[in-house]
């Protein structure tokens, strides 16, 4: 079997960032409502940090468009999920 490091996958990943982030956090309802931050241990790509008081900082640039964050989120509005527009976002290829 062939192992494959991290490093290694990302090097088959581009990302062409839009302007306009597809995912938004409403770090306002992080602070009042969730305790649990799945979205930090969930998102694969790891853009979700959690802040001192409660809040989540988030980068959008890097996102794998895997959907999980959002499907893990147990606070509703606190995470605003789309597809990136056209031509923008990430691309996989073979390595
Ligand atoms: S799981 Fe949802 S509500 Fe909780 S910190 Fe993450 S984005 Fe905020
Ligand atoms: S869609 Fe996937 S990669 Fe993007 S932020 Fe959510 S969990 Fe992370």
């Amino acid at each position: 079997m062939v192992m494959t490091t991290h490093e290694e996958k990302m090097r088959t990943v581009r990302f062409r960032v839009a302007a306009t982030p597809h995912i938004v956090v409403n770090s306002e309802i992080c602070r009042a409502d969730c305790s649990l931050h799945a979205c930090v241990y969930v998102c694969p790509a790891n853009l979700f940090v959690p802040l001192d008081d409660g809040g989540i900082l988030f980068n959008y640039e890097q996102c794998f468009e895997c959907g999980t964050c959002y499907i893990a989120c147990n606070q509703e509005g606190a995470i605003r999920w789309s597809y990136p527009d056209g031509g923008y976002g990430v691309t996989f290829r073979e390595s």
